[in-house]
């Protein structure tokens, strides 16, 4: 589809519906925490190339 990415904001012609993932990583004293974020963003190819995510 075509529209602008809702991470970057970028016109792009290739988008793709990808609910954002929040990593937490490790640390000593605590365990590595995931939350997916709820509803759903469109991407562009660059932003699920650096941002982790759920493909919808
Ligand atoms: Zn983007």
């Amino acid at each position: 589809m075509i529209g602008d990415c809702e991470s970057c904001g970028d016109n792009e012609e290739d988008l793709t519906l990808v609910q954002r993932v929040y990593l937490t990583p490790a640390d000593w004293d605590r365990e590595e925490k995931v939350e997916v974020a709820e509803g759903t963003e469109h991407w562009c190819a660059v932003c699920l190339l650096h941002y982790p995510h759920q493909v919808v």
